[in-house]
């Protein structure tokens, strides 16, 4: 599970993101609230604090309700609590007040992603396409040019976490993270091994794109390099 975490305050990040990286989760943090809404790909939910340097944390939170249905918690420092979280008009999903137990954190996002996620199908086609490779979803089903591909569960869920990055990099920590729940001495060469079977199977080897250092992503081949 991905989180952005819009916090302007360097203490509580430093905090905040071993914390959830030990609950497998991985994270990417921005100090300022402006331009939130440009890192939503790939984000599974949103905690954001509501007092920011640049701009008030509850217009982020309807901004970035405009442009997503990501899940969105509100963390605030006690006092700032009012209507404007509680209120239905900014779109949060949930909030908690600093201090708050990170036990506590971890069990509210896992709760509003599960809370999403039941609400998804009817919501969307659960179709991802790139090029003429297709991504159901639901059915856990892969056709390349309408040929389907059986894939094994985390082979299909790697796919799955790359395409709906939209072409974005997904790191190596985070791809781990989300398909096999943890982190352990060989999970890189697991990684590799699953996306070579899946290049070999798919018979596109130019659509997963390594990026060296970094991790994975899907791209189109003339975008290749
Ligand atoms: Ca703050």
């Amino acid at each position: 599970m991905h989180i952005l975490l819009v916090e302007d305050d360097d203490r509580i990040a430093a905090a905040l993101r071993p914390a959830l990286h030990r609950h497998g989760m991985t994270t990417t943090r921005l100090a300022h609230g402006r331009g939130a809404v440009d890192h939503l790909a790939g984000v599974d939910v949103v905690l954001l604090d509501l007092g920011l340097p640049d701009v008030d944390g509850v217009d982020v939170c309807r901004d970035i309700r405009a442009a997503s249905t990501v899940p969105v918690i509100v963390v605030s420092a006690r006092g700032e609590v009012d209507d404007r979280i509680l209120g239905l008009d900014s779109g949060a999903d949930d909030y908690l007040v600093k201090p708050y137990d990170i036990g506590e954190l971890v069990a509210r996002v896992h709760a509003v992603y599960r809370r999403r996620r039941a609400s998804e199908p009817a919501a969307a086609d659960g179709l991802l396409e790139v090029d003429d490779v297709r991504i159901d979803l639901q059915r856990h089903a892969v056709t390349v040019a309408g040929r389907p591909v059986p894939l094994t569960r985390k082979e299909f869920q790697v796919l799955a976490l790359l395409a709906s990055a939209g072409g974005a990099v997904c790191t190596r920590n985070r791809i781990v993270a989300e398909v096999w729940g943890r982190s352990w001495a060989g999970a890189n060469r697991t990684l590799d091994v699953h996306v070579a079977t899946l290049r070999t199977k798919l018979g596109r080897p130019e659509l997963v794109q390594t990026v060296r250092g970094v991790g994975y992503r899907l791209g189109h081949p003339e975008a290749a390099g």
